[in-house]
């Protein structure tokens, strides 16, 4: 790989591209041919550019870098989920989960080396923050997907490792690369952002103007709970998040899914189902409950199914549209920053940098 010290042709926007070819003097025609080469042949390699001249693939070649980001490991059936350890050029690593479901293929990637925020059930958040993304190294891991699945993905959830929100320009312009009309072509209705609740970034979102899903994280129905599962709560509170949720929808006039990681005898009970409901009644909203996965360093367990069944009819009573996430990862480490933790812990993240 190139490393840190070309730019990551992938992380330019459509009209970026552009203005960059024609500082090099280039016609306008020129950008259109060679974002065609990336995002719909998706080759990875210049010469593959047949009719861009040689000279100016050499020059590209000296300031770009073609390949953002490298697969590594994979770990799971090809028929089933599969997760991918993705190499990026300074020797760190992110993980991507590929969610077949009937004819659809869900990409679940990853918007920062490690995360902040540290919910205590999160194995991503174990081993601390290293750094932010590129939008080019996440444009780079739905790429990635492409060729390991041989087709286009259907929908591409930032569920990975990192906090979204907290990397938040980056997030947005791989956004806008992935959904450009001439290059993957990928709906913004089939992109999800799931936050763990940081309010600017639902603010932000919903002046944007863009057809997104918003996932938020709750996992509990009251802040003492809460407070204790994800720190995050210390400074964006319930109250605050809850309006915040509900000044989005208005705004924007789209629905909000809370996610719910259902933990055996810690927020599973009748009573935090009911509170929950309460909690949602003023917003049209969709929750996921997702069976907590194990997790090195976090005791707690997957409630049994017959307490997850309870928890879903006291959500449809009041109303509430209802999924449970069938924990298809739990046997390939799918609950994100896993992967990467035995890796680390192996010691080759150092290895896997740019040989
Ligand atoms: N930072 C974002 C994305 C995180 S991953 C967010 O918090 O929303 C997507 C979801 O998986 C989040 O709801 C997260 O809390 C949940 N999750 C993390 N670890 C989990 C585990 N071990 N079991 C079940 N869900 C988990």
């Amino acid at each position: 790989m190139d490393g840190k010290t070309k730019t990551l042709i992938h992380g330019l926007s459509a009209s970026e591209f552009a203005a960059a070819l024609a500082a090099l003097g280039e016609p306008a025609f020129r950008a259109k041919q060679i974002w065609k080469w990336l995002y719909v042949q998706r080759v990875d390699d210049w010469a593959a550019m047949r009719n861009v001249p040689a000279t100016l693939r050499e020059k590209l070649a000296g300031s770009y870098s073609l390949e953002p980001v490298r697969r590594l490991e994979v770990d799971g059936e090809a028929t089933g989920t599969r997760k991918i350890l993705v190499g990026l050029g300074d020797g760190e690593c992110v993980e991507e989960v590929l969610i077949p479901a009937g004819d659809r293929m869900t990409v679940c990637v990853s918007s920062q080396v490690g995360c902040r925020f540290a919910c205590v059930f999160c194995a991503s958040g174990k081993s601390g923050f290293v750094r932010n993304l590129e939008s080019g190294e996440m444009v780079g891991q739905v790429l990635l997907a492409f060729r390991e699945h041989g087709d286009r993905p259907s929908n591409i959830v930032f569920m990975g490792m990192g906090e979204p929100f907290d990397n938040y320009e980056a997030v947005l312009k791989a956004i806008r690369i992935l959904n450009d009309q001439e290059g993957l072509l990928i709906g913004a209705r089939h992109i999800t952002i799931s936050t763990s609740g940081v309010i600017p970034g639902i603010e932000r979102l919903a002046g944007e103007g863009i057809q997104v899903e918003l996932s938020v994280s709750l996992h509990a129905p009251d802040n003492d709970l809460r407070d204790q599962l994800m720190p995050v709560n210390r400074r964006y509170p319930l109250k605050d998040l809850m309006e915040a949720c509900q000044r989005y929808v208005a705004g924007t006039r789209r629905i909000i899914t809370f996610e719910y990681t259902l933990i055996g005898g810690v927020n599973d009970s009748r009573r935090q189902a009911e509170a929950l409901a309460r909690l949602l009644k003023p917003l049209p909203a969709r929750v996921n409950l997702i069976p907590l996965s194990p997790v090195d360093g976090y005791l707690g367990e997957a409630p049994a199914p017959q307490v997850a069944d309870m928890f879903i009819q006291v959500l449809e009573q009041a109303g509430i549209n209802v999924t449970l996430r069938a924990s298809k990862g739990g046997e390939i480490e799918a609950a994100c920053g896993q992967l990467r933790r035995r890796h680390v812990k192996a010691g080759s993240v150092g290895e896997a940098a740019g040989s």
